[in-house]
């Protein structure tokens, strides 16, 4: 029988080169491979900066840091997001204000407006699944009411708005380098981009212990470096992200095509160049029919099953949560189906076969 993984990292000979080449430089934080991928992340982007950490969640903790978020303050983010989203917010004593979703599975820029206070100071708005937010709404909407940018693209490198990468646009654009993204390392990793000199340079410093040079600390900050290896390892598949993105475009036109009959395909707007981070799709017999392909040897995902309005750690914290009815009933119906940038045609086929011969078409 097949078995066609959720996702799949990209790991060549050209990468194995790459991770013993740093290996046996005999330098292992934070020099030359990790200078040369900052520089290469801002050129390919297009920005002045960008900023490697340990992490999407330890550069966006800093990044909070940085930009002053305290207690008090509000941030509209949307609640369908994976967690992490809104953890930094939360450990700077911020509270997270949940946005609900449009067809696009990623924040109704209509309902921004509504929910903003003389408390809110952001909005952290999420490239999900690789399909760009509605950035020119959420920018206009920004810049009225005095707020900072946030862009949430850990799952949408290489995704475009209007012809401009994301991670751009904001004030800073997030992104990680997890193994199931678009661009990984081979570990964890994260980076910030920004155009900002000042905000860079104190990430910069913040997450090296506060320092610019060996033994003078001029703030008090933290251990959220970048390796080497995994900096040699992510210059590789930078150079390989515009192929692979290609190629899961192909792949998620080639579900669409053959699934728009029998479920919900996702929607692409005419503004987004989508990278398809996940591609999917909706249906009410969303259980019976993961259940199906797994007897398949399929693998399918849910991203996310509980919403983070619902989380327990969230439910517990406040008393003031909204009803989010678009976000609740997705939840329910929602299935992310394989892909990645190396998945055979001929295995989407498959997957199709199997999904269309559950709905009884085949
Ligand atoms: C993966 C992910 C994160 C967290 O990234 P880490 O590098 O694991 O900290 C944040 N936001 C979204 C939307 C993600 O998919």
């Amino acid at each position: 029988m097949k078995k066609i993984p959720l996702s799949r990292v990209f790991l060549s000979e050209e990468v194995r080169q790459a991770a013993l080449r740093a290996l046996e430089s005999g330098s292992y934080i934070l020099t030359k491979e990790c200078e040369a991928f900052e520089a290469e992340l801002a050129d390919y982007t297009g920005t002045k900066h960008a900023v490697l950490c340990s992490s999407w969640t330890a550069g966006v903790f800093l990044l909070h840091h940085a930009m002053g978020v305290k207690p008090g303050d509000e941030v509209l983010v949307p609640s369908h997001t994976a967690f992490p989203s809104i953890e930094p917010m939360i450990h700077r004593g911020a509270k997270p204000v949940f946005i609900d979703i449009d067809k696009t599975y990623c924040l109704d820029v209509d309902l921004i407006e509504a929910a903003i206070t003389s408390r809110t100071v952001g909005i952290l708005p999420v490239h999900l699944y690789g399909h760009p937010a509605n950035l020119d709404r959420v920018l206009e909407i920004a810049r009225k009411h005095h707020l900072w940018v946030l862009e949430d693209c850990a799952q949408a490198q290489g995704a475009r708005f209007n012809g401009r990468r994301v991670g751009s646009m904001g004030d800073a654009g997030a992104f990680s380098f997890f193994p199931s993204k678009n661009l990984t390392v081979l570990g964890d990793g994260g980076c910030i981009t920004t155009d900002d000199a000042a905000l860079a340079d104190k990430l910069r410093m913040l997450r090296n212990h506060g320092r610019k040079t060996k033994y003078v600390h001029e703030l008090v900050g933290y251990n959220f470096r970048f390796n080497e290896i995994q900096a040699a390892i992510g210059r590789v598949g930078l150079r390989k992200i515009d192929m692979l993105n290609e190629h899961r475009r192909k792949v998620a036109a080639r579900y669409t095509e053959r699934l728009s009959e029998v479920v919900r395909t996702p929607p692409e707007k005419a503004w987004a160049y989508a990278v398809y981070h996940m591609y999917v799709i909706r249906t009410e017999r969303r259980d019976a029919l993961a259940n199906y392909l797994q007897g398949k040897g399929i693998a399918t995902g849910i991203h996310y099953p509980v919403p983070n309005h619902h989380q327990p750690a969230i439910t517990k914290m406040y008393s003031d949560l909204p009803a989010l009815p678009q976000t609740e009933a997705v939840v329910k119906e929602i299935l992310s189906l394989p892909i990645y940038g190396e998945l055979a045609l001929e295995d989407v086929d498959y997957v199709c076969d199997s999904i269309l011969e559950f709905f009884g078409e085949q």
